[in-house]
């Protein structure tokens, strides 16, 4: 469902955090918060709370914050972990030399896996996970981090990514709150993945989004965390193929075993493109390449 925005009357460009919040306040209920603007294109003002109600009451967006240039553009190390701004491009995450080797180069995979080069331009982290399509990449990479997010506003603090992908987060923080921050582990507690996209083309929208975290000490997996994307609205971690590698030395019988247990226990969401089956057909195989990659990364063999 699109949201028109033919009733818009007001354009703010506010330029902290804290400005934000008080124009939410203020025109509580009207307003529509801008990132890259991307998500327009798919409808986006229809899936926050706010606009469902102005839908339901037959009006449009009267108010857009554009959240450009709000000081939340950045990419910073901290002794809590890797800080990115909400309002940070995509395509930043990519350049960022402090991503180069970062958890073994996923979170410059995953980046590289979202649309195109002009898209990542404008696709902003924080408007990637605030609207979670089935196709999302970095809210299936921040569940196998393990990210949190910084939420500020009526409701203030850190959410676990769990918690944060439980549902759709903007939902989840509501309309009177923003994401301000997503912080990833400090390099030094973080272990090495990979992430993968499969689709029909490099640009295509994800048949599968695949993300692989492994902690390896003497050839033993100590820690798995396992996510995959486009199998249902929200990415879900596939917790039987954890519990197959954890504890386990990690040799190719056991990555064979838990990419095939890939997609127990998980439901899978009709797509129009494939059928389901194909779906569980496709996950093991891109989850056991996923494997592959982040177990010879974390043993130092890639
Ligand atoms: C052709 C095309 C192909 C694409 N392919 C992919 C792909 O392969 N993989 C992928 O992951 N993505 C892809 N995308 C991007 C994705 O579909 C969304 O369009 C994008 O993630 C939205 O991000 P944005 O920064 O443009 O947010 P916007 O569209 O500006 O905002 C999206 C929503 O988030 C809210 N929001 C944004 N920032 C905040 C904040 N800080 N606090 C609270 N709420 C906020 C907005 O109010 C809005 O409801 C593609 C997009 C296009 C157009």
């Amino acid at each position: 469902m699109n949201m028109p925005l033919t009733d818009v009357r007001e354009y703010f460009l506010p330029t902290r955090a804290s400005e934000v919040l008080r124009l939410i306040k203020r025109e509580k209920g009207r307003c529509f918060l801008l990132a890259g603007g991307t998500g327009l294109t798919f409808g986006a003002p229809s899936t926050s709370a706010e606009a469902t109600a102005l839908l339901r009451k037959r009006k449009g967006v009267e108010v857009i914050i554009d959240l450009s240039r709000a000081g939340m553009n950045y990419v910073r190390e901290t002794s809590g972990g890797i800080s990115i701004g909400a309002a940070t491009p995509v395509g930043e995450l990519l350049k960022n030399p402090l991503f180069s080797s970062y958890a073994g180069g996923m979170v410059r995979e995953t980046a590289l896996s979202i649309a195109t080069t002009p898209l990542r331009n404008l696709i902003t982290a924080g408007g990637n996970v605030m609207q979670v399509f089935i196709w999302s990449s970095l809210p299936v990479l921040f569940l196998a981090l393990d990210a949190r997010f910084r939420v500020v506003g009526e409701r203030n603090g850190l959410i676990r990514a769990g918690e944060f992908f439980s549902t759709q987060p903007r939902r989840l923080i509501g309309t009177g709150s923003i994401l301000k921050e997503i912080i990833l582990p400090a390099p030094s507690e973080c272990a090495d993945g990979a992430f993968m996209k499969f689709s029909k083309t490099e640009t295509d929208f994800a048949l599968t989004n695949v993300a692989v975290l492994l902690s390896v000490k003497g050839g033993v997996c100590n820690k798995a965390r396992i996510a995959v994307g486009a199998v249902s609205p929200m990415p879900v971690r596939l917790l039987a193929a954890e519990k197959i590698l954890e504890g386990q030395p990690l040799r190719d019988e056991l990555i064979e075993d838990a990419a095939k247990a890939g997609t127990d226990g998980i439901s899978i969401l009709r797509d129009i493109r494939v059928s389901e089956g194909y779906k569980r057909e496709i996950i093991p195989v891109i989850l056991r390449r996923c494997l592959k990659i982040a177990s010879e990364r974390a043993s130092g063999d890639h």
